[in-house]
């Protein structure tokens, strides 16, 4: 196993020559680190090397975290799925979620926002492959939950978040991440977006190729998860 250091390194580095090879500026290109089941220590480490975007997944987990790393000025991201009694703590606690699919849900968010912070940042979950995976708006009803997410006071839509289904080759991993690129494009009338919320330790590269703005990398820097 390689040092966390050493690990968050490798993946800037990665990054940054995706990014080269790709023609993107590497400034729009931000990485999430995804912390579910690492405990608040490793996270506070990873902080102390100049990471400062973290992805949890489950609330219960990232609320303790969070108590225990108060301290720190964490950009915290949920990109989990969300049930509907779960909002209150999201649009308390997060700066940022990716995996918003359904109207009631970002209703819920932006009721329960407090209005002392900032907008809560969306990314609205796509179901590109529109199969077996029940998470994710579908690509025919994106524009009307986009159009309706425009209309919430407390939340400000920033882009698309998607999870393609394991590709068996590097083609049809690429035309689901271009798949996403076309539909956040598609958008450009309803508002301006800039976040394409895609790629993860195993398909980073091939997701900036297609304009990723946010990497979301867990195993990469943590090492493999034993409990899920
Ligand atoms: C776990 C998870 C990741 C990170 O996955 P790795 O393969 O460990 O990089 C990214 N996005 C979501 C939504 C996840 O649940």
């Amino acid at each position: 196993m390689p040092s966390l250091n050493d690990a968050l390194i490798h993946v800037q580095q990665q990054i940054h020559i995706a990014a080269k090879k790709h023609g993107r500026p590497e400034e729009d290109i931000h990485l999430l680190a995804v912390s579910k089941t690492q405990p608040a220590e490793t996270i506070a480490a990873a902080f102390a090397l100049g990471q400062t975007a973290f992805g949890e997944n489950y609330l219960q987990e990232a609320r303790e975290k969070q108590e225990a790393l108060a301290h720190l000025p964490i950009e915290w991201h949920f990109i989990g799925p969300i049930q509907s009694n779960k909002t209150r703590d999201i649009a308390e606690h997060f700066s940022w979620v990716h995996s918003v699919d359904r109207l009631k849900i970002v209703t819920r968010l932006s009721q329960q926002r407090p209005v002392h912070l900032p907008p809560l940042n969306i990314c609205l979950q796509v179901n590109i492959d529109d199969e077996t995976s029940k998470s994710g708006v579908s690509l025919e009803e994106l524009e009307q939950l986009a159009i309706a997410t425009t209309q919430l006071p407390n939340v400000k839509l920033r882009g698309l978040m998607a999870i393609p289904k394991k590709a068996t080759d590097i083609t049809q991993q690429r035309a689901a991440f271009a798949t996403l690129a076309r539909s956040l494009k598609q958008l450009s009338s309803i508002a301006l977006l800039d976040t394409l919320s895609m790629g993860m330790s195993n398909d980073m590269e091939t997701a900036i190729a297609e304009g990723a703005t946010i990497v979301r990398v867990g195993s990469a820097i943590f090492g493999a998860r034993k409990n899920q």
